[in-house]
């Protein structure tokens, strides 16, 4: 597959100048094909130049260039050459193009619950040309007109507002210049919700299917809208510049969203068809703030070329949380950042794929999708928190707006967005964004004490840069002590040295539990000192804030993947404190890492089924002391179908029978305890089927796919293997969910065999599944259950074959990252 180079798409742009783009979809033409035709006029600045459009049909079947039609013989697939070109030019394709069913380009899914169909656009990174035909870069922004022919009871929604002018013919608003990778049309017989705020249209949509807990929840969805909108415009000082403003949740969404102008898609998980916990709420609410941010950040000033990408993401991943403290219920969202955004970007430090947030380099489309990751987000925000810090926040939000109306509706880089923040602020910032943004790698930050009849007598706070990536990395950050629920002492402090004095602590009395960095403002790798670690247990939940709360978990747990804290030790610590959490973050995130990757990578085998006894007794007691009916509640009794060994009770809970006040009909939760169940080789494929009966849903489907695939007899996994890596035309999230069943079992021997499988089967999906989506499926369908050598050792040959795509490589490389800190764990505890 071709994929465009930043040199080449220079030298395009360096060329060309696309003045507007009109596109014309027919997708009342069955299932499997839709009708393309675009029209593009662009400038040449060099009479009789060259240059290439980017298409990617079924078949083309015309085009022509300036009233001529060009010869398409030797067409590759991927671009239409256009040579001869005037100073101001139109070419028109019409072409067949492909559905597809692995979220890229225009996605097409069949809801079980009704047979009905729905289709997404989704054009980022490079997948707008299996759409239409364009230029497909960032930086040659236009204006495009869109009109759809669709099948008369569908509804038709799209970057510019979308007028019904026919029996199934629609017109969508002409709109302002934007990048291809936002195009978007979403069309189906989805259901609405609509208001207007401040006057901007706002809709939420949803499948037919889903339309009582659409309705349900569209008020809590348009209340973070609205804030946010009230936030940004009188953060920004601009305008949303976008008319209508339309929120679609479609169905088989590879990430959480995507911030289409005018029509954000978003992942239609989203709307809970069940009993939903504060924390998923939160969750959603922080995802619809950070495509709103996007607006401005990205959509109305949009990077350059990919490299800089994740100064979009690091911008809106920032702004969300802000927006959600500052203008919404979720006054705790920093700490959500703290449990379920940084430890995913801390991890990615530990891998050898780190790189820096900034100017990593991106020479083609592709190789961009791969710094698509918890450094662009996570590390991205808490450099910008940093950034704060060092220039005040008047200046930063100062510079941001000078940014935005000095390249609205055009392209920034990175030198653009420092310049602003030097503008705005008077500092030189050369040497912050070198150690912060231009080098990969993480501090670790510890304090250490002397103490002398109950007083410490000196502290100073250690700074000690990675050996692979030095820098002179400064950090505003505070020290607090905590002793029995009070808090002692609290100092802020800039470290900006390797050694740096805390006077302000002499004669303070020594604390129970000494956190640096207690409210999580920098990245770093805190490392608590040897009393804190042991004290947890006793003392955590006594200590009065939730960030410093999580800053201790976080810590705790990276300590873990770093082979310097047994597991043992944290489930020790969530025995003691786990079930008296009162932040819902923090419960939902230590038992998402406990039971996804602490109890299954790093203890042994043998002692896995006694550490999920310890959480579902905690989780017990948790249930036990919560509200009925409440979130906390929700997540205890979740916690207990996941991890328990309880067969009576799985039973009647998986049967919908004596369940937890608010679960009745819940058929999520009902899943969580027939996937328990099927794991331990409890029920057979005939339950699973008859529940599959009772929940024909899409989330039915595919709990369904992940129970049979999780059952631990062999023959339940030659048929899942089969179901994975054959070739039955499975949708992306039907690989994710056969994926994440699989690598379960109770005698390990029946896994063994698919390591091979794995290397061998899995990098050939490359030819069915597009790379956004095979990033997704080699990652959760590696063997990381199998922590020994054998399975190291075919990750390592793997990594030398030429035939991987750059999706699978990355993934392999990261799991097997991630092996290796279990590996080296298990050495040094046994
Ligand atoms: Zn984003």
């Amino acid at each position: 597959m071709t994929n465009l180079t930043r040199v080449e798409a220079g030298a395009r742009s360096a060329l060309i100048d696309v003045t507007g783009y009109r596109v014309e979809l027919d997708l009342d033409q069955g299932p499997e094909t839709f009708e393309s035709s675009s029209t593009v006029r662009f400038g040449c600045a060099e009479l009789g130049a060259s240059t290439f459009l980017d298409v990617k049909p079924q078949r083309l079947q015309r085009v022509t260039l300036n009233g001529v039609d060009l010869d398409l013989n030797g067409f590759d697939g991927e671009r239409i050459g256009l040579t001869d070109l005037a100073l101001a030019n139109e070419v028109v394709v019409t072409a067949t193009m492909s559905y597809s069913n692995d979220g890229q380009g225009l996605h097409r899914a069949v809801d079980p619950a009704d047979e009905r169909h729905y289709v997404y656009g989704h054009s980022f990174l490079d997948a707008a040309p299996r759409v239409f035909a364009c230029f497909d870069q960032p930086d040659l922004k236009a204006p495009y007109d869109v009109s759809v022919t669709a099948p008369p009871e569908w509804i038709v929604l799209g970057n510019g507002a979308a007028t019904r002018t026919g029996e199934g013919a629609w017109v969508l608003a002409t709109t302002k210049p934007l990048a291809t990778y936002f195009f978007t049309v979403c069309a189906g017989p989805y259901v609405s919700v609509t208001t207007v705020h401040d006057g901007i249209p706002l809709g939420v949509h949803a499948r037919a299917s889903l339309r009582e807990p659409l309705e349900r929840q569209a008020e809590q969805m348009l209340t973070i809208t609205r804030a946010s909108f009230d936030y940004y415009h009188s953060l920004f000082g601009i305008r949303y510049p976008f008319g209508e403003y339309h929120q679609v949740f479609v169905p088989e969404f590879n990430a959480g969203a995507m911030e289409n102008p005018g029509c954000v898609t978003l992942r239609d998980q989203y709307v809970f068809r069940g009993a939903m916990t504060h924390d998923e709420v939160l969750t959603r609410s922080s995802t619809i703030s950070h495509e709103m941010a996007h607006m401005w950040f990205g959509d109305l000033v949009t990077m350059t070329w990919w490299d800089d990408l994740w100064l979009n993401e690091s911008f809106a991943e920032y702004m969300s949380h802000r927006t959600l403290c500052e203008a919404t219920e979720f006054t705790q969202a920093w700490v959500d950042s703290s449990m379920a955004r940084k430890p995913w970007g801390y991890a990615a430090e530990r891998m050898p794929s780190t790189h820096p947030v900034a100017g990593s380099p991106a020479p083609d489309a592709q190789s961009a999708l791969q710094n698509f990751d918890g450094i662009s987000y996570a590390k991205g925000a808490a450099t910008l928190r940093q950034l704060i810090a060092h220039i005040g926040d008047a200046e930063f939000i100062s510079g941001v707006s000078e940014y935005l109306r000095s390249h609205a509706y055009g392209n920034a880089a990175l030198v653009d967005f420092l310049g602003a923040m030097e503008r705005a602020s008077g500092k030189d910032l050369q040497g912050w964004a070198a150690a912060w943004l231009r080098t990969a790698g993480l501090d670790a930050i510890s304090v250490a004490t002397t103490t002398g009849g109950g007083s410490i007598t000196s502290a100073t706070v250690r700074r000690t840069p990675p050996v692979a990536h030095p820098a002179d990395r400064p950090h505003s950050i505070d020290v607090a002590g905590f002793s029995r629920g009070t808090e002692v002492f609290r100092v802020l402090t800039t470290v900006d040295r390797d050694e740096t004095a805390l006077p302000e602590l002499e004669g303070k009395p020594v604390a129970g539990m000494l956190i640096p960095n207690a409210t999580d403002l920098t990245w770093a790798n805190v490392k608590l000192d040897a009393a804190t670690v042991a004290a947890a247990p006793a003392e955590l939940s006594s200590v009065p804030q939730a960030q410093a709360r999580a800053v201790v978990w976080t810590a705790l747990i990276d300590g873990v993947a770093l082979a310097e804290i047994d597991p043992r030790h944290l489930l020790a610590v969530l025995a003691a404190s786990w079930a008296s959490e009162s932040n819902q973050s923090i419960i939902n995130r230590v038992g998402l890492l406990m039971t996804q990757r602490i109890i299954p990578a790093f203890l042994p085998f043998g002692e896995q089924e006694g550490a999920h006894a310890v959480l579902a007794s905690a989780a017990t007691g948790m249930l036990a002391q919560s509200e009925p009916g409440s979130s906390r509640a929700l997540m205890a009794a979740r916690y207990v179908a996941t991890s328990t060994a309880d067969e009576d009770l799985m039973g009647r809970w998986a049967a919908g029978k004596q369940l937890p006040q608010g679960l009745d009909g819940d058929f999520d939760f009902r899943w969580v305890a027939l996937g328990n169940l099927a794991r331990r080789g409890l029920i057979g494929a005939a339950v699973l089927d008859a529940a599959l009966e009772q929940d024909r849903t899409m989330a039915g489907n595919l709990k369904w796919l992940q129970a049979k695939a999780s059952a631990p007899d062999a023959p339940s996994k030659v048929w899942a293997w089969e179901q994975l890596t054959g070739e039955h035309g499975r949708s992306n999230y039907e690989l994710n969910a056969l994926a994440v069943g699989f690598w379960h079992a109770s005698d390990q021997d029946v896994l063994r065999p698919y390591v091979a499988r794995y290397f061998a089967d899995v990098p050939a999906l490359s030819h069915q599944v597009g790379e956004d989506a095979l990033a997704r499926v080699a990652a959760l369908a590696y063997p990381a259950s199998l922590v020994e050598a054998a399975t190291a050792e075919q990750s390592a040959a793997a990594l030398g074959r030429p035939d991987l795509t750059a999706s699978v490589r990355r993934a392999i490389v990261d799991a097997d990252s991630q092996l290796h800190e279990a590996l080296a764990s298990r050495v040094a505890f046994g």
